[in-house]
C-alpha cells in the first residue's frame, strides 16, 4: 500500500536554482492519492468544532471542498486581488517568491464563527498569516490549520505560533 508522499512528485531547481518544488498534481491525478489526501485532512478535523472551511486561491481549493463538503460545511474562498466581486478586505503578504494580495468578502465571515484553513502547502507560512489576519480582523475565530505539506526548513509555524497546525507530510 502506497503512503500520501509516494504521491508527491519532487522537482530540483524550480522555480529557481536550488529550490526542491513539491508536486501535488501527481496525488490529485490518482484516485488513492486523492482519498488519502482528503481522508487524512478529515481525520485530522475529527473532534474539531467548527462552522466552516476556508482556503486560498487555488490549492486550498482543490483540497478544501472536497474536506467541506464531505464533513457538510460551507466552503470561503480566498482569492487573489480583484477577484470577489463583492466588499473585500484585502490583505499583502510577502511569499517564497515575491510578493502577493488576497482578498476575502467581508460578508463571509460572521463574529465568532469558527473557521478551519485547509491549504496544499505551508512554505514560509506568509499565505496562512495573512489569512489568519483576515479572519480575526472580521471577528472570526481560526480553530484548526491544516496542511496536506509542510517545508519545515523555512519555519513557517513560527508565523503561526498559538495556533493548532497539522500537516500529512513534513519535509525537513
Ligand atoms: P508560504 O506563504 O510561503 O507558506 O507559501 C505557501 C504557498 O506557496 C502555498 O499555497 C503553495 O501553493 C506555494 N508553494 C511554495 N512552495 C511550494 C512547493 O514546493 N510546492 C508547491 N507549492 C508551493
Amino acid at each position: 500500500m502506497k503512503k500520501l508522499e509516494d504521491y508527491v512528485t519532487s522537482i530540483p531547481n524550480f522555480p529557481e536554482e536550488g529550490i526542491v518544488f513539491r508536486d501535488v498534481t501527481t496525488i490529485l491525478e490518482d484516485p488513492d492519492g486523492l482519498c488519502l489526501a482528503v481522508d487524512g485532512v478529515r481525520k485530522m478535523l475529527e473532534g474539531v468544532e467548527y462552522d466552516s472551511v476556508i482556503g486560498p486561491e487555488s490549492r486550498g481549493f482543490i483540497f478544501g471542498v472536497p474536506v467541506a463538503y464531505a464533513e457538510r460545511k460551507g466552503f470561503i474562498p480566498v482569492r487573489k486581488k480583484g477577484k470577489l466581486p463583492r466588499e473585500v478586505l484585502s490583505m499583502d503578504y510577502e511569499l517564497e517568491y515575491g510578493t502577493a494580495t488576497i482578498e476575502l468578502h467581508k460578508e463571509s465571515i460572521k463574529p465568532g464563527q469558527k473557521i478551519v484553513i485547509i491549504d496544499d502547502l505551508i512554505a514560509t507560512g506568509g499565505t496562512i498569516e495573512a489569512i489568519i489576519k483576515l479572519v480575526e480582523q472580521l471577528g472570526g475565530e481560526v480553530v484548526k490549520i491544516c496542511f496536506i505539506m509542510e517545508l519545515a526548513g523555512l519555519q513557517g509555524r513560527e508565523k503561526l505560533k498559538g495556533y493548532d497546525v497539522e500537516s500529512l507530510i513534513i519535509y525537513e
